[in-house]
């Protein structure tokens, strides 16, 4: 095999990376249903998959995919505004914009698309971005590639932002970027406060549901719904890949918000349109969640015990989270990878988390809950915790 010289550094880098203990390597998973996955070719209960409502392996989620295979074909050959928009996007946008109550929607490829379109459509370099410090990688890059001057603020503390706000130069726009659930804490942003601030400081706000969609609020609009402020928040962006089981981000709004979007974002105008079976498979997933509201409460219910049982092992510290999301900090890299390793040994796949993700010193197990996972389970993963770390005596 022959391949062009590298340059140094990259070796070097990847030394660095090994040494501190954050280098990752990739295995390879094949997913199966209700909370579980199979890696070399042994079955393990799944604590770090994003599909909350066990939706990827529904099979009416997945005969609504292959049943349009044939007819459209796998890929959708162009980007939505050249060719690549079927009737499957339009009939997904539509859906969107009913489940969400609003006038029009729009698709992105990714949720990450759509955040680092967005927000570098909505802003520019006259103008200010005020950003969680937890904010997601995709709204930092977004913020980054729109040129604004950037302030970043704690959500637990907001007298900084409010200090922030009334100091930003008044050319420019203002707008405050958040996750509204984070992604890595399971923390739920203060949505009602920061719309407070928002409308007093004459400022935007861009919120980003990835966790929330089909997770909070009556009807599993977010948390936006959930807190009662959907129609006080600037644009909401969700993403069909975590709740929903599926693929894609999008915005749903009014229907001048929806055709600038279409005008303007480029990760939207650049890149081919989602596979017209996805779409499919999402206007099924969206359906389910309408019909079965069940499966919300099955996830909080298993999210809430797992939470209260966690407390009762020694030593462990669990963030105030809410929802599927927690994380279960060990601070050291090497610990974190360590306890992920004896659990994986023990039957359980738990993602371990490390900087540049999280920041320094807060290495962690994310565990992900889904409404598929069963009592006994998760009984059994507490005493495999329990176990691990009081073998590696961390903690205690
Ligand atoms: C996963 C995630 C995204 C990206 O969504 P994809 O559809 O996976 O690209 C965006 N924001 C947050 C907070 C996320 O956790």
């Amino acid at each position: 095999m022959s391949s062009p010289e590298l340059p140094e550094w990259i070796d070097d880098e990847l030394q660095k990376m090994r040494s501190a203990g954050l280098f990752r390597s990739r295995r390879t998973f094949k997913p199966v249903a209700d909370g579980r996955s199979v890696l070399e070719d042994r079955e393990l209960v799944n604590l770090s998959s994003n599909d909350y409502l066990n939706l990827a392996h529904d099979e009416r989620v997945i005969s609504a995919a292959t049943s349009v295979l044939p007819e459209m074909g796998v890929g959708a050959q162009a980007s939505a505004l050249v060719s690549g928009r079927t009737k499957w996007h339009a009939r997904l946008e539509r859906r969107l914009a009913s489940f969400e109550g609003t006038e029009d929607a729009i698709l992105f490829p990714s949720g990450y698309a759509a955040n680092v379109g967005v927000i570098s459509a909505f802003a520019n370099e006259q103008d200010t971005i005020f950003c969680d410090r937890l904010n997601h990688a995709s709204l930092i890059d977004g913020c980054r590639l729109s040129g604004a001057k950037l302030r970043v603020y704690r959500h637990e503390n907001l007298d900084k932002l409010k200090r922030e706000l009334t100091k930003a130069s008044s050319t420019g726009k203002k707008i405050i970027v958040t996750d509204s659930l984070f992604s890595m804490d399971g923390i739920p942003a203060p949505l009602v406060s920061l719309c407070d601030l928002a409308e007093t400081h004459n400022a935007s706000l861009i919120i980003d549901e990835a966790h929330a969609t089909g997770v909070y609020g009556a009807s599993g609009k977010g948390l936006a719904e959930a807190l009662g402020v959907e129609d006080r928040v600037t644009i909401r962006i969700g993403t069909l890949s975590k709740a929903l089981g599926t693929m894609g981000g999008f915005v749903a709004g009014s229907s001048s918000l929806i055709d600038w979007l279409w005008n303007c974002v480029r990760t939207q105008i650049y890149s081919t349109a989602l596979p017209p079976a996805i779409c499919a498979a999402s206007c099924k997933a969206l359906e389910i969640i309408q019909a079965e509201p069940d499966r919300r409460r099955l996830l909080h219910a298993n999210a809430e015990f797992l939470r209260m049982e966690l407390q009762n092992i020694p030593g462990i510290s669990v963030v105030e989270s809410s929802g599927p999301i927690i994380p279960v900090i060990l601070k050291d890299p090497d610990l974190t990878m360590q306890i992920a390793a004896e659990l994986q040994q023990a039957g359980f796949l738990v993602g371990a988390i490390r900087p540049p993700t999280v920041p320094e010193g807060t290495s962690r197990l994310r565990i992900s809950i889904t409404c598929a996972h069963q009592r006994d389970d998760l009984e059994r993963f507490l005493k495999a915790l329990d176990r691990s770390l009081a073998r590696n005596g961390e903690s205690r």
